[in-house]
């Protein structure tokens, strides 16, 4: 855990209980600090030993020397929370778990990462590279574990951050050794006030950077457009920096290749080379519902994509495999189904589910033929018999749903499990072609 002995003896607000806020709470609290926490959805009894739960229209404003808020409440669009505006009336200090962090003196190397798509695969793939040759590192920010959860490395160390645009609009003192910026296509656009809003907060970890530090920067147009106005500052990712051969399933695809030369280059940006990076690549597992092999049946793939929520992360998905019946579907981004338009050749059929079932419809008629299988467990069980019915030994089921999973679950990795469970039913159907052959 790290300890913000900065904080000691200061009041602090913590606004959202979720991963992030307890462990800044848990952390304060070990400090010495005082806490006052309120979440609009957790019960209040729900807080740390310690800490005051306690609506902000009862808070002492004048006595809060800062607020922590959770990434995911809005601090301007489509409108700051209330908790939000009352701290800028009277001038209480908003910031991240990440910049209470920052503020804490810490030891280790810090290397950020954002972009629209491939964070949390560079991010990962970065500390794998890190373990291999023998560094201390770990992973936090919006990869899942709270920064303040983090060990605190020495300085031998390196803490390496995924970077959401809410979590740079609410870290003014980032300091990084090292950083990227993958890519930047339209996203969120609802919590940025539109796409400049969105291009500025990516923008911000520019500012994040050590002085003397680089922004490795990807090769898309708008990330080209600030390389051009801070070319001190920016490095272009240079993908033939990637091996080619040996890669494993979660490094398939174009998009990998990126991802790859980004996290050599980060490593090289602080000073650690190596002459052949397969061993080390080979190994990397990847992670759930990024392109995530749940294995085969009768020589049909099933591939989890879930976390894919927008039609370019989708489009990458679709040019990675070569005979894919594509579950797709779900909250509809602005965009609609976007880049992934202009991916389809390898798509045999699709199956529709959610809300934007109708939608995407519309814009696959006449380019891919389609059903409207409603919901996930009814769309791979008719993906699975389509590829059957095809005998298509090639085939991959392939959920890449283009859209955000609240219209059906809680999140992108509930829609993911919900994709395991149906692809084990089938499984359990019929017994898998190794069992039978025995
Ligand atoms: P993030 O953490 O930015 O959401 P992930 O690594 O979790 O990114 O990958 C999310 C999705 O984006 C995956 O479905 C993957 O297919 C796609 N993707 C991964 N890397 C890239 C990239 N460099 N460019 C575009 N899409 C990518």
């Amino acid at each position: 855990m790290i300890i913000p002995h900065h904080m000691a003896g200061k009041t602090i607000a913590i606004l959202g209980l979720g991963r992030s806020g307890l462990a800044s709470c848990h952390a304060l609290l070990k400090a010495g600090a005082e806490c006052v926490v309120y979440d609009d959805h957790a019960p209040l009894e729900a807080v740390p030993e310690g800490a005051v739960a306690r609506a902000p229209d009862d808070w002492d404003w004048g006595g809060l020397d800062a607020l922590i808020t959770s990434p995911g409440i809005p601090t301007t669009y489509p409108a700051p929370h209330p908790a939000i505006a009352t701290a800028r009336q009277n001038n209480v200090p908003i910031m991240s778990d990440i910049a209470l962090a920052m503020g804490a003196g810490l030891k280790a190397k810090i290397i950020g990462i954002t972009g629209t798509n491939g964070k949390s695969t560079t991010t990962s793939l970065v500390v794998h590279l890190l373990n291999h040759l023998g560094f201390d590192a770990v992973a936090g920010g919006n990869i899942g574990t709270p920064i303040m959860a983090l060990d605190n490395l020495g300085a031998d160390g390196f803490i390496v951050l995924e970077l959401s645009s809410y979590q740079l609009d609410i870290t003014p003192n980032l300091a990084l050794d090292a950083g990227a910026l993958l890519n930047i296509t339209p996203d969120h656009l609802d919590r940025h006030g539109g796409w400049e809003g969105y291009v500025a907060s990516k923008m911000r970890i520019l500012d994040g950077l050590k002085d003397g530090a680089t922004l490795l920067i990807g090769t898309d147009e708008t990330c080209q457009a600030i390389a051009q106005k801070f070319p001190e500052k920016c490095q272009q990712i240079d993908p033939d920096i990637a091996p080619m051969t040996h890669l494993p399933p979660a490094l398939q695809g174009a998009h990998n290749r990126i991802n790859i030369a980004c996290a050599i280059g980060l490593l090289a940006q602080c000073g650690i080379t190596h002459n052949d990076w397969h061993d080390a690549l080979k190994n990397f597992a990847g992670l759930p519902h990024r392109m995530e092999w749940l294995g085969q049946k009768h020589g049909i793939d099933f591939i989890n994509d879930s976390k894919a929520t927008n039609g370019v992360a989708t489009a990458h998905a679709l040019r990675s495999f070569p005979h894919i019946y594509w579950i797709a579907g779900g909250r509809m981004k602005a965009d609609g189904l976007g880049d992934a338009l202009h991916a389809l050749d390898h798509v045999c059929r699709a199956f529709l589910i959610g809300e934007s079932m109708d939608g995407f419809a519309v814009a696959l008629e006449g380019k891919v033929p389609y059903e409207r299988s409603g919901d996930l467990t009814r769309a791979t069980q008719s993906a699975y018999q389509a590829a059957r019915d095809a005998d298509d030994r090639a085939a991959t089921i392939l959920l890449s749903p283009a859209a955000a999973s609240f219209d059906q679950f809680a999140s992108f990795e509930a829609r993911g499990e919900a994709f395991r469970t149906a692809f084990h039913a089938l499984m359990q159907d019929e017994p898998p072609q190794e069992a039978a052959h025995v």
